[in-house]
């Protein structure tokens, strides 16, 4: 399962940190032929390559490789693989026989991390998704053992390449941010593209960089025990190096997490800059909210485009404080890149 933890599986899933060579196969079906050169599909997800080395502080780059420059036809039409109700039975068999179809064309699929089947324009494929492996059940294609694909649907051409790096987000073990239920931008608003592919703070959470391989250990500060503190000058998180996160434990499977945010880079849009303080629970479900962004009363008005949560960042000066846990954050200072908070379990 996906989720927040900071001991991902690296048997079930792929391990972000290094270059990731990642075969990418264009399929049609028997009712709808390929439409367009395959290289305009490449051309639309491969900017999900720089995002995502931006993203992880050059520690991560998706080598996106094409395995044949044409489509591959898929044995069966487009609308009898269930996209609109997506099993993971019947997402198993449209991985299986696009790899199978891609080799019998004479792909070869030794050699890459993982997978991008890209479905074909006016299919029935409808949204794109992640796909892992069963470790006891294993596909296996010309030798090759399948571990993890995304297969992209006509989705791609609404949200462009966040997608690619929103679904690949999955295949190193995050969980969606968004609501599956009710209000699908009430825990996290536009932060993190996990939370939201068109989001105007697309950047992760750094908890999430922690839990990737991306922000290190000694770029954590934390608070444990009651009656203690500790401050930090976080440097936004669109920027490389110095503290990243300030962490309060507040119980086996929760935090309170504060971080920086500064409108660079990934983050260009964002609708505020300051301190995002969050609550962090590693036994949510991916879209039960295992990432919450905490309202901020003393917040600016949204402006058109953002909503309640874009705007809940901290300002010096402004003191969140949650009777329940007896957490304290205040924010002492800010500058252009980075805001010093104090954090208080008390
Ligand atoms: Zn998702």
């Amino acid at each position: 399962m996906v989720d927040e933890g900071q001991n991902t599986d690296y048997t079930q899933f792929l391990d972000p940190v290094g270059t990731k060579r990642v075969g990418v196969v264009y399929v049609d079906f028997p009712d709808t032929a390929g439409a367009g050169d395959v290289s305009d599909y490449y051309n639309l997800l491969s900017p999900a390559a720089d995002w995502m080395w931006n993203a992880s502080y050059g520690r991560t780059w998706l080598d996106m490789r094409s395995v044949l420059n044409r489509w591959v036809r898929m044995p069966a039409g487009s609308g009898s693989y269930g996209f609109a109700n997506l099993t993971y039975e019947q997402h198993t068999r449209y991985v299986t026989d696009a790899l199978r179809a891609a080799a019998n064309a004479g792909a070869g699929l030794a050699g890459y991390d993982t997978f991008y089947i890209v479905s074909t324009a006016h299919s029935q494929v409808s949204r794109s998704a992640a796909w892992f492996w069963n470790p006891s059940r294993p596909i296996v294609v010309n030798g090759t053992t399948i571990r993890s694909t995304v297969t992209f649907g006509t989705d791609m051409w609404h949200w462009g390449f966040k997608v690619a790096d929103h679904e690949t987000t999955h295949l190193f073990g995050g969980p969606d941010l968004y609501a599956f239920t009710g209000d699908q931008f009430q825990y996290t608003g536009g932060w993190d593209l996990m939370g939201h592919i068109s989001g105007r703070g697309p950047e992760y959470f750094a908890w999430e960089g922690w839990k990737f391989g991306w922000i290190g250990d000694d770029q954590v500060v934390c608070v444990f025990q009651s009656g203690t503190q500790n401050t930090a000058a976080l440097n936004g998180v669109e920027y490389g190096g110095g503290p990243k996160l300030l962490v309060v434990r507040t119980g086996q499977t929760s935090a309170y997490v504060a971080e920086a945010r500064r409108k660079a880079f990934n983050d260009d849009t964002a609708c505020s800059t300051g301190v995002l303080i969050y609550k962090v629970d590693t036994a949510v479900a991916s879209g039960q909210g295992p990432i919450r962004v905490v309202r901020n009363p003393s917040a600016a008005p949204p402006q058109a485009g953002c909503g309640a949560l874009d705007m809940a960042t901290w300002q010096p000066g402004q003191t969140f404080y949650d009777p329940a846990t007896r957490v304290e954050f205040r924010v002492q200072s800010a500058d252009a890149y980075n805001s010093t908070v104090n954090a208080i379990k008390w």
